[in-house]
């Protein structure tokens, strides 16, 4: 029998150089494995389920590795064009996170340990097989900071990518970092990689001046926003695509008369939309969710500068679900 691993953390040419059988042979238990969620030839995958929390018509769901550690992940539900309904999966890198961004509920947690690339896929393999999601989009906006995880992250995106795998168009990947200058020139690279191009970014950045960004992402110390526009301006130099610049919008912290205008200049010259996410508020939150008001006045100010914006939508909110109240006990 095979391993579940074996075939969750490989392309399908990695697969066929690995393994043993025959080249159609191997082909055809990837495939299988993949489009209907088991083979008789492949163990079951050892993971489970733990808990799915619904809110509307999105859900959490756990999945407990191995080492009995869990995993966070949401499905949430997206209208097409037709009104047919697919998904998009918010998919974890990391089990807690280093980072320590003082609004996050992960970063309560700290970082407990890498996720492994079939970890990750594995992910994606239960919202597809055992919750029966209609995956057409993936965001790593889970738990963790994905440019901290790289190694593990990149082999994944080439697996969702791969017909004989999740067959996700790199148009409909985004990876969310907390500005993590580094990995983002590695992650350029690797845009620029054949059938990569259209891969998307997105960068947290949450305050326009430098000393509000440090209370809220104590990561500033060490990268710079300058540093952090640099590694921005050589990903769009790289023909990247426009950047989605996350602002979780907290009342009284960064949302102040001045705020959109810095922003703005902060940013100035590079194609980018700015994302508006209303703070969900963490366990014991010292700031409350922004009222709508709040938040109209914060995009009004920032679409005067002329940079576009929208609103994220928030769901999930009660079942924890939301940006940033990913965390297990
Ligand atoms: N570490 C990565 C990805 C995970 S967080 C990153 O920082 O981008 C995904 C998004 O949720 C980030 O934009 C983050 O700023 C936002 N977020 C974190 N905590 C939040 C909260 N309490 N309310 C709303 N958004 C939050």
């Amino acid at each position: 029998m095979i391993p579940a691993d074996h075939l969750l953390s490989r392309t399908l040419s990695d697969w066929q150089t690995r393994s043993d059988l025959p080249s159609a042979e191997a082909a055809d238990v990837y495939r299988r494995f993949h489009r209907n969620g088991s083979h008789p030839a492949v163990c079951p995958d050892g993971r489970v389920v733990a808990a799915v929390q619904t809110e509307d018509a999105t859900r959490k769901f756990l999945l407990t590795h191995e080492d009995g550690l869990q995993t966070e992940s949401v499905i949430m539900p997206i209208e097409g064009r037709s009104g047919r309904i697919r998904h998009t999966l918010c998919l974890s890198s990391q089990i807690g996170c280093a980072m320590g961004c003082t609004f996050c509920q992960t970063a309560t947690m700290g970082r407990v340990r890498q996720l492994t690339t079939a970890e990750i896929i594995a992910q994606w393999h239960h919202a597809r097989h055992h919750l029966d999601a209609q995956v057409s989009n993936i965001v790593f906006m889970g738990m963790g900071e994905p440019m901290d995880n790289l190694d593990a992250v990149l082999p994944a995106i080439e697996i969702l990518t791969d017909h004989n795998a999740a067959a996700i168009p790199a148009s409909r990947i985004g990876v969310s970092t907390v500005g993590h200058a580094e990995g983002i020139g590695r992650f350029t690279q690797f845009m620029q990689r054949d059938g990569m191009h259209q891969i998307r970014l997105a960068v947290s950045i949450n305050a326009g001046d430098e000393p509000t960004r440090r209370t809220l992402m104590p990561i500033t110390r060490a990268v710079s926003m300058r540093a952090v526009r640099g590694a921005m301006q050589g990903w769009i130099d790289a023909g990247g695509r426009p950047i989605l610049l996350e602002y979780v919008l907290i009342p009284g912290v960064n949302d102040g008369p001045d705020a959109a205008s810095l922003l703005a200049a902060w940013i100035a010259g590079l194609p980018c939309r700015v994302n508006v996410i209303p703070y969900n508020p963490k366990v014991d939150s010292p700031w409350p969710a922004p009222t709508d008001h709040n938040v109209d006045a914060f995009i009004d100010a920032v679409a005067r500068t002329g940079l576009p914006v929208n609103r994220r939508r928030t769901i999930g909110r009660s079942v924890m679900a939301a940006c940033g109240q990913l965390g297990t006990a």
